[in-house]
């Protein structure tokens, strides 16, 4: 089997890898990238249903500190919208006492989400790329550095590249990928201290015919401590033609069916709303701990925003040729959308500095 080669190998096509290859696109470079699953985006999922609202299983609102973000938007053509949060929120502090109607302070800082799904981002990103540059389905399994290339093998092919750019998540890049010689211990120790954002979280949305939930003096933001749903959300598109709820669900209830998480959803929707709720047109959930390709079971408790953007992660390896980025490895916005735009036009710089 003939080595695949490439100037530039980066691993993984979430916004991290996608935004890299579009910084790199004019640089006269032979760009490809490595992708384990059969879809590109990575933690940005939007699930498409015909003639309902889409659903945003992952990132879903940026802010107007996200300036980079922002920027990549606006030269992408990508517009935004804000997030519906109505007037009124029910809250459920205790579960002794029923559900209160409270005011929503007016944040000088809302919440923006992308018209048309958070993964126009994406497709966008990829319209910039040849079809051949994005391999699917390539689980990157080892590197190793051998004459002053990195050999990069995946379950059934091999790829070469002087450079090579990890974008997984760090905690979950030293739990699968197999690296020769060995990356310094002080690195690995970094990134078993550094929690994938949003790694435990389960999403669920529901789509409806009518946003039920807007008459009276309500909105759909529901704000308990109860639960099993802490969060939820208008999540109706931005033309206000498809309607839809959305938001987490609690993380422990990740060993439970789909069946059941739906069941126990519906009776705290009812308690708001009625038997409306029963009414959906379709049910949809992510739980993100099961993403084999996003999460790793952690061997020790981890504290979120530990280590992000440590300068460990700002060196390079293997000869200067293994490069680590990511929404984690920024410091700045570390684990969102914006960590990772920044991440890939840091790296950018740097390959720009070194391969000029
Ligand atoms: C539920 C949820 C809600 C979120 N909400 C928001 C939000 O509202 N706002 C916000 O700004 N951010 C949010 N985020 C975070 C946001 O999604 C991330 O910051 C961003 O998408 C990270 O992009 P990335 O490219 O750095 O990493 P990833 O998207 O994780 O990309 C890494 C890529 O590597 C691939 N990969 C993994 N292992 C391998 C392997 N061995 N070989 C080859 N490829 C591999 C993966 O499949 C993936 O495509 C949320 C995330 C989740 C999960």
């Amino acid at each position: 089997m003939t080595n695949q080669k490439s100037d530039v190998l980066i691993i993984g096509a979430g916004l991290t890898g996608l935004a890299l290859a579009y910084y790199l696109r004019n640089e006269n470079l032979n760009v490809s990238i490595l992708e384990a699953r059969d879809r590109l985006g990575g933690r940005i999922y939007t699930k498409r249903l015909p003639d309902q609202a889409a659903l945003e299983m992952g990132a879903t609102w940026l802010g107007k500190q996200h300036t980079k973000l922002h920027q990549l938007l606006v030269e992408l053509g990508i517009k935004t919208f804000k997030q519906q949060m109505g007037e009124t929120a029910i809250y459920e502090p205790f579960s002794t006492s029923p559900p209160q109607l409270v005011q929503i302070p007016q944040s000088e800082y809302p919440s923006y989400r992308i018209q048309g799904g958070t993964d126009r981002l994406i497709s966008k990103l990829a319209g910039y790329l040849k079809e051949e540059q994005v391999k699917l389905g390539q689980v990157v399994r080892s590197i190793k550095l051998q004459e002053k290339q990195l050999v990069v093998k995946t379950e059934d092919q091999i790829f070469e590249a002087p450079t090579v750019i990890s974008t997984l998540p760090p905690y979950l890049f030293q739990q699968s990928i197999e690296v020769h010689p060995s990356l310094p211990d002080p690195l690995l120790q970094i990134a078993r201290g550094t929690q994938t954002w949003m790694g435990d979280s389960i999403k669920v949305g529901l789509t409806f015919a009518d946003p039920f939930w807007r008459s009276g003096n309500l909105s759909g933001t529901i704000f308990s401590n109860v639960g099993p749903a802490p969060e939820m959300y208008d999540h109706s598109n931005q033309e206000d033609t498809h309607y839809a709820l959305k938001g987490f669900f609690n993380g422990s209830y990740f060993s439970v069916t789909k069946e059941d998480r739906l069941k126990h959803l519906l009776v705290q929707l009812r308690k708001y709303f009625g038997k409306e709720v029963d009414h959906f047109l379709s049910y949809e959930e992510l739980v993100w701990k099961n993403e084999h390709y996003t999460s790793a079971d952690y061997t020790a408790p981890i504290l979120p925003h530990q280590n992000n953007g440590h300068p460990l992660y700002k060196n390079s390896y293997l000869e200067d040729r293994l490069y680590f980025g990511g929404a984690e490895t920024n410091a700045s916005f570390p684990g969102y959308m914006e960590g990772a735009v920044r991440s890939a036009e840091e790296i950018y710089q740097k390959l720009k500095t070194r391969l000029a």
